[in-house]
């Protein structure tokens, strides 16, 4: 893959995909809670800058909907708070454009001087951008490509999807990667040839069928996979437990028992959670016990590990050599259920190797601690991506990355 120091950038308009999809406050104020993937972003925008790049930022946020590019811009959300902190932490205004190929964009781009920076309203609000239709995904890159002379490619958490500004675009124009995605991939290919063992791989998150394809193909790299979050009760149903109304995905038992079976086969160790936080229902508030994880009550909800399996997960965790973790292992968003994933987090500050942590609801949990990045090996700025990587999974936006 080329970097940004193999092509000519001064002067041009360098057409950057980045990823600034930062989690926002659900409750009314739509303020940005971690800022993690503005700040991981800053680098190669500074660089670019600072080298004389008209820097044209495309990026998206949260999941937009509705049928067209009015509809979606109506119901958000705009990417005009990300210009504003992106700003601040630049140290200079950056232009913002009320749309993606419109007007604005067109005037936006053309009064750039050169390290100017400006950044495009949200890609999805254009449905083009995540068609599964190959042609009307290359009428948007098209349309795209005629507001910039390079591509340079940074948004690591969006690598593994095939969308307009990720996969199509790059290969209209000169294209490089950005440093962002260069160090992502360094890391997790040390993940990924020779690891340090043990390696213990940790899962939680809320959905299984998320995350069943990565567990398949683990179970042929890690020595020991620890389950918790959301996901654990499938497994605990898999085992034939009762889980309340904990998250449940029904359909996916088979697939779990599978896995289940064919890591016995290889000898690979499935560690689940011993016990369980039960809340009366899924609230900050909600009033909780603590059950064993074969006798969750019919009524209750599971939240978060208990302290046996906190415990347990440390032993499983003290002498890895290798560790990756994605997905938090209970609802860390509310304080009273965050024990377990902060125990984790804490663990993973105590090994004595390469610790990798992916995801953007990961990585808010530990910067919610207070937790330095610094504590920890890397921390990824893309879980499915990183995910998806582990897998072996060809990734579309390196590979067009990868094209000349
Ligand atoms: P990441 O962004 O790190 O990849 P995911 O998006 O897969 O992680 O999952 C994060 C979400 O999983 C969090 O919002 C967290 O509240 C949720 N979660 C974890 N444990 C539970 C649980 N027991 N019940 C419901 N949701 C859970
Ligand atoms: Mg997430």
């Amino acid at each position: 893959m080329r970097s940004i120091d193999d092509i000519e950038v001064a002067g041009r308009r360098v057409l950057l995909r980045s990823d600034l999809n930062v989690p926002l406050d659900k409750q009314g104020s739509g303020a940005i809670t971690d800022d993690g993937r503005i700040r991981a972003s800053l680098p190669v925008i500074r660089k670019l800058s600072e080298r004389g790049a008209r820097v044209v930022i495309m990026a998206h946020l949260g999941r937009p909907s509705g049928a067209d590019f009015a509809e979606r811009a109506a119901g958000g959300p705009s990417l005009r708070v990300v210009a504003e902190r992106l700003g601040e932490l630049l140290g200079k205004p950056v232009q913002f454009a009320g749309d993606l190929v419109g007007p604005s964009a067109q005037a936006t781009v053309g009064g750039l001087a050169d390290g100017d920076v400006a950044l495009l309203e949200n890609v999805r609000f254009e449905p083009a951008e995540t068609s599964k239709d190959d042609s009307e995904r290359a009428r948007l890159a098209a349309q795209l490509a005629a507001l910039g002379d390079a591509y340079v490619g940074d948004g690591f958490g969006v690598v593994h999807r095939k969308q307009a500004s990720v996969y199509d675009l790059p290969l209209l124009l000169p294209h490089a990667a950005g440093d962002l995605i260069l160090a992502e991939v360094a890391v997790l290919r040390r993940l990924t040839e020779k690891p340090a063992r043990p390696y213990a791989v940790i899962l939680g998150g809320s959905k299984p069928s998320d995350k069943l394809g990565v567990i398949g193909n683990l179970l042929g790299v890690a020595d020991r996979l620890l389950i918790g979050g959301g996901m654990g009760y499938t497994f605990l149903a898999a085992l034939g437990y009762e889980v309340g109304h904990s998250l449940l995905e029904a359909d996916q038992i088979e697939s779990v028992k599978s896995v289940l079976a064919e890591a016995e086969r290889r000898g690979v160790e499935i560690v689940l959670p011993t016990d369980i936080v039960a809340a009366t229902h899924y609230a900050p508030d909600a009033p909780a016990i603590v059950v064993p994880a074969d006798a969750i009550p019919a009524d209750r909800e599971g939240m978060d590990i208990g302290p046996d399996t906190r415990a347990l997960f440390a032993a499983k965790l003290i002498d890895a050599r290798t560790v990756f973790w994605n997905g938090p292992v209970g609802v860390f968003e509310f304080p009273a259920f965050a024990a377990g994933t902060r125990a984790v987090a804490e663990e993973l500050t105590k090994v004595d190797g390469l610790t990798v942590i992916g995801g953007g609801d990961s990585a808010a949990a530990i910067r919610s601690f207070g937790l330095a990045d610094e504590a920890f090996g890397h921390i990824s700025t893309g879980g499915g991506a990183s995910l998806e990587y582990l897998e072996g999974k060809t990734l579309p936006g390196l590979t067009a990355l990868e094209t000349d």
